[in-house]
């Protein structure tokens, strides 16, 4: 990746986002030919980079998309994702957003509880529809990743366990207004072991099986997303071995495989680029003070999560510090304990891997404006989210004064 962010700074100012667009489509194109032995849907899962010409460039290869609101389904209907390659998925889905998903016509509504069954069943039935079905398994596997980023688990709220699943299928075949389309699990994000994929897909797969016997036909199998990016020194999962592993499972089968990544996509295209304030040593501790910090960033405060930084500048005495953001929290950190060359006033740091779960995590916490984001393609760059002013902020804001 030969993106200038000097550059790139002196045009659009900082904080802000880059992504490397052909990094996105080289990673796409990568995992859609994994999976050539069969018929195959990437879709996206769009809650990792939302921004609309993030999701038009995967649209545009071929992508469709899973969604875990109405918003997002939106998302992706405006860049042209047909309805037919949309997913919603999520533990909460409100009566008002599963009647627009019915009313969009999208491919299937990942359930997660019996209750939410027969919510969808009623509103099918209001509109005269049928609501193709898939239904989230939770099959108890242990992702080996960080807690707050593990859903496989029944200590975890997502999902259904098996016994229910069959019973919420057997509702669906005797329903007018259901129809039992896929099954779908997804145990976790940045998974680097290929050894739980296999188990929680061998297990839904086996599930599938069951259900043919007794004439339920699901025409789609969800393995969900989760596969790990480089943050540090992880050694990732083949993408091949990945594929040939997960439809070995399928044997017998005559199922379209769908997987849903977001962080393998996206994630290692961007990087978060902000600049030294200040520095300052309090006592023994060292302090790099930037102008981005934890509303742009969540990542290190919230699970933390692990970003590499560098600060772009020539200097070789290094010493360890903790980078800061000017947000008033003291969890507003990049990186602590780190190693970084002395700096000065308006220095570039960089932080790496933050196209996933980076800007679209992102706050106005603290009255700080969103950053802007910045796509670059074939050495072109071109600003794809402006950077909010302080009328953006409170353009909805009353002044309520009695
Ligand atoms: C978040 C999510 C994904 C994507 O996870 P990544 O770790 O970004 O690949 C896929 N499916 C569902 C249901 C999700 O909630």
């Amino acid at each position: 990746m030969s993106i200038n962010f000097k550059e790139l700074a002196n045009k659009y100012g900082t904080p802000y986002y880059v992504y490397d667009f052909d990094y996105i489509t080289n990673q796409y194109n990568e995992l859609k030919t994994a999976f050539k032995a069969r018929k195959s849907l990437i879709a996206y899962a769009v809650k990792a980079n939302s921004n609309l010409s993030v999701i038009k460039h995967l649209a545009n290869l071929g992508a469709g998309a899973d969604c875990v609101s109405i918003g997002e389904v939106k998302r992706a209907l405006k860049v042209g994702i047909e309805p037919y390659k949309i997913i919603f998925s999520g533990v909460g889905k409100t009566d008002d957003e599963i009647r627009q998903a019915l009313e969009f016509g999208i491919l299937m509504i990942n359930v997660e509880s019996a209750a939410e069954l027969d919510r969808v069943e009623v509103i099918a039935k209001e509109l005269g529809k049928v609501a193709r079905i898939s239904i989230r398994i939770n099959p108890n596997i242990d992702p080996k990743t960080h807690p707050y980023i593990s859903t496989g688990l029944h200590e975890n709220k997502f999902g259904v366990d098996i016994d229910t699943a069959k019973r919420m299928y057997i509702q669906c075949k005797n329903s007018d207004n259901l129809e039992p389309t896929g099954i779908h699990c997804h145990i976790g994000s940045q998974l680097t072991q290929l050894q739980p994929i296999k188990e929680s897909v061998q297990i839904i797969a086996d599930l599938v099986r069951n259900l043919a016997a007794i004439k339920i036909e699901l025409s789609f199998i969800d393995i969900g997303g989760g596969l790990g990016i480089i943050y540090d020194d992880e050694k990732l999962i083949d993408t091949n071995e990945y594929a040939q592993t997960v439809l070995e499972t399928m044997f017998g089968l005559d199922i379209t495989v769908v997987c849903e990544p977001g962080k393998f996509i996206v994630g290692n295209s961007g990087t978060f680029i902000t600049k030294v304030l200040y520095e300052k040593v309090n006592g023994e501790k060292r302090f790099v003070i930037v102008d981005g910090a934890m509303n742009d960033l969540i990542r290190p405060s919230l699970y933390n999560a692990y970003h590499k930084s560098e600060v772009l500048n020539d200097n070789k005495e290094f010493s360890a510090c903790n980078l800061v953001g000017p947000v008033c929290e003291s969890g507003d950190f990049f990186a602590k304990n780190v190693q970084l060359p002395k700096t000065q006033h308006n220095d570039l740091v960089a932080i790496y891997s933050a196209g996933a779960y980076g800007f679209s995590m992102s706050s106005n916490y603290n009255t700080r404006g969103r950053v802007a984001e910045i796509a670059v393609e074939n050495g072109e760059d071109r600003l794809i989210r402006k950077r909010e002013t302080f009328e953006d902020l409170i353009t909805l804001e009353e002044e309520f004064i009695k």
